[in-house]
């Protein structure tokens, strides 16, 4: 006769019956740890749990750094908010709740080279991954360019379904290189189609104000403007470089020397009033 399974067996099996490889393997330590009284009930079930929540994220989490194309993982626990006291903690944690994602809500980070922008939109990229949802991320430059290139391959309406079906779509680097005429027509109809139906994260170091020039067409630049901020959050980063930050004090000596610190963002790398982003209230 078969010796009747421990409840330790019963347990395992179980969870291999539910497929929960990493509730499974917690649960030697977790059960050892409940034995010697270092854990109550609830908190092992939690831990339990947890185990299993944290090996699910990491694998959407993988999954989603290949078909997302994420340039790197960043995340908002990486992210150093007394370096940079223009950005409010408060704000980006409540948009890593995801909440604008359900309302189909916009995310713009603007400032300029170095700020972080691209660290906070991946980190919400990331985020939304790992609650499932499907996420894509681009330059506008390699985003048009494919836009393009499917056009030229007789393919667009295929390469639109692909950037317009993800719940999270990142348009970084908005401003750093030129537009072809086509090209801006293109990010155009893509953002027109994912207006009210998906959320777009973008991010410039050029203010709204000089988006006309980027597009090469002023009224063009304006209708998506003002789609793009209907819904929107605006993350107004106004500070020094991250890349530079050891080179603060220099940039200070130098600032104090040419006379031109700037009042409250001392050390930061002067920039003229044009080039500067303009303020916009987040709704
Ligand atoms: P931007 O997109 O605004 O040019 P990035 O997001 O690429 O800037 O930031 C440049 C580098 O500095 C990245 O490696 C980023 O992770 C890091 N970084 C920027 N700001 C912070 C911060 N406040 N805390 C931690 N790392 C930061
Ligand atoms: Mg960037």
């Amino acid at each position: 006769m078969r010796a009747p399974l421990s409840l330790r067996d019963r347990l395992r099996a179980q969870l291999a019956d539910l497929k929960m490889p990493g509730a499974l393997e917690a649960l030697d330590d977790i059960l050892a740890a409940l034995d010697s009284g270092t854990l109550k009930p609830p908190a092992a079930i939690e831990a339990l749990l947890g185990a299993q929540i944290t090996l699910r994220n990491n694998r959407r989490l993988q999954a989603a750094m290949r078909s997302s194309r994420l340039p790197i993982v960043k995340t908002l626990t990486d992210f150093d908010f007394s370096f940079q006291p223009s950005v409010k903690r408060e704000q980006l944690e409540s948009l890593h709740t995801l909440g604008f994602l359900e309302r189909k809500e916009n995310v713009v980070f603007l400032g300029p080279p170095g700020v972080g922008k691209t660290h906070l939109a991946i980190s919400l990229a990331i985020a939304a991954a790992e609650s499932g949802r499907r996420v894509y991320y681009g330059t506008l430059g390699d985003l048009i360019a494919s836009l393009e290139e499917a056009q030229l391959a007789g393919r667009l309406l295929h390469r639109m379904k692909t950037l317009v079906f993800p719940s999270l779509l990142i348009v970084d680097e908005i401003g750093y290189l030129p537009i072809s005429r086509t090209g801006a027509m293109l990010f155009f109809q893509l953002m027109s189609r994912r207006y009210e139906h998906a959320s777009t994260v973008l991010t410039s170091n050029k203010g709204f104000e000089e988006w006309g020039e980027i597009f090469g067409d002023d009224v063009m630049a304006a209708a998506l403007i003002d789609r793009l901020v209907h819904h929107c959050h605006i993350v107004n980063i106004r500070g020094n470089s991250y890349r530079m930050r050891h080179h603060t004090e220099l940039h200070k000596d130098l600032h104090r020397a040419l006379g031109s610190s700037r009042r409250g963002v001392a050390g930061a790398p002067q920039r003229s009033s044009r080039s500067r982003p303009k303020e916009a209230a987040a709704t």
